[in-house]
């Protein structure tokens, strides 16, 4: 079975999430955006051997942390999209704008693709490649408990952002109504800040995707 726990990390009050395979103990972390001993605090408390880290996209409260940690326990970087290299390359100068402790970049160990799969433990993830808040966001989709993680593509009564660099509005909205509704009403989505809901509720009342 797959278990989830998200703690918010960073000013921005980011959710990191910590995935894991209960029969293994195995665990990814999404998106450690930083607060790394606190990630890795929780980890243990839980007896968890993180074993890989996966990005839905590379905006420093998400990927801040990924190079430290990557480093500190020697573990692969999964994802994002190569669309967010830019992002990427840029996080030194994005701690530094937004007050972050110094992040650095890195080459993610493998890049993620629409229709990739990605495993942890005895439990396989599906990744959808959702651009418009950022031209390489990726989410990763649990069927088998009907959970996803957006990152920043959708939010309980918003969307993300695309005033950003390469942001774009309706590849953001194309995203959401053809690759997030179609994972069903019942599906929980973790977004990257703020609670949790479900696909059904944003398509009856998010105000800037309600009713497609
Ligand atoms: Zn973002
Ligand atoms: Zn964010």
């Amino acid at each position: 079975m797959l278990q989830y726990l998200t703690v918010p990390v960073t000013a921005f009050q980011q959710n990191a999430s910590l995935v894991w395979c209960d029969a293994t103990s195995a665990a990814a972390v999404i998106d450690p955006g930083g607060d790394l001993d606190r990630l890795l605090a929780e980890a243990e408390r839980l007896q968890l051997r993180l074993a890989q880290i996966w990005l839905t996209h590379a905006h420093i409260d998400h990927a801040g942390g990924a190079g430290e940690l990557a480093e500190r326990l020697q573990l692969p970087i999964v994802g994002p999209h190569e669309g967010d290299q830019f992002w990427i390359d840029g996080l030194p100068q994005q701690s530094a704008m937004f007050g972050f402790p110094p992040a650095q970049a890195f080459t993610p160990t493998r890049w993620l693709h629409d229709g990739d799969t990605v495993q942890i433990g005895q439990e396989t993830l599906h990744v959808r490649h959702c651009p418009g808040h950022t031209p390489g966001h990726v989410v990763f989709h649990a069927p088998q408990i009907e959970r996803c993680f957006v990152g920043d593509v959708l939010f309980a009564g918003s969307i993300g952002r695309t005033d950003f660099p390469q942001g774009n509005h309706q590849d953001l909205i194309d995203s959401i109504v053809q690759r997030l509704w179609p994972m069903g009403d019942a599906t929980v989505f973790i977004p990257g800040h703020g609670p949790e809901s479900t696909f059904g509720r944003e398509r009856r009342s998010n105000p800037y995707v309600g009713g497609t």
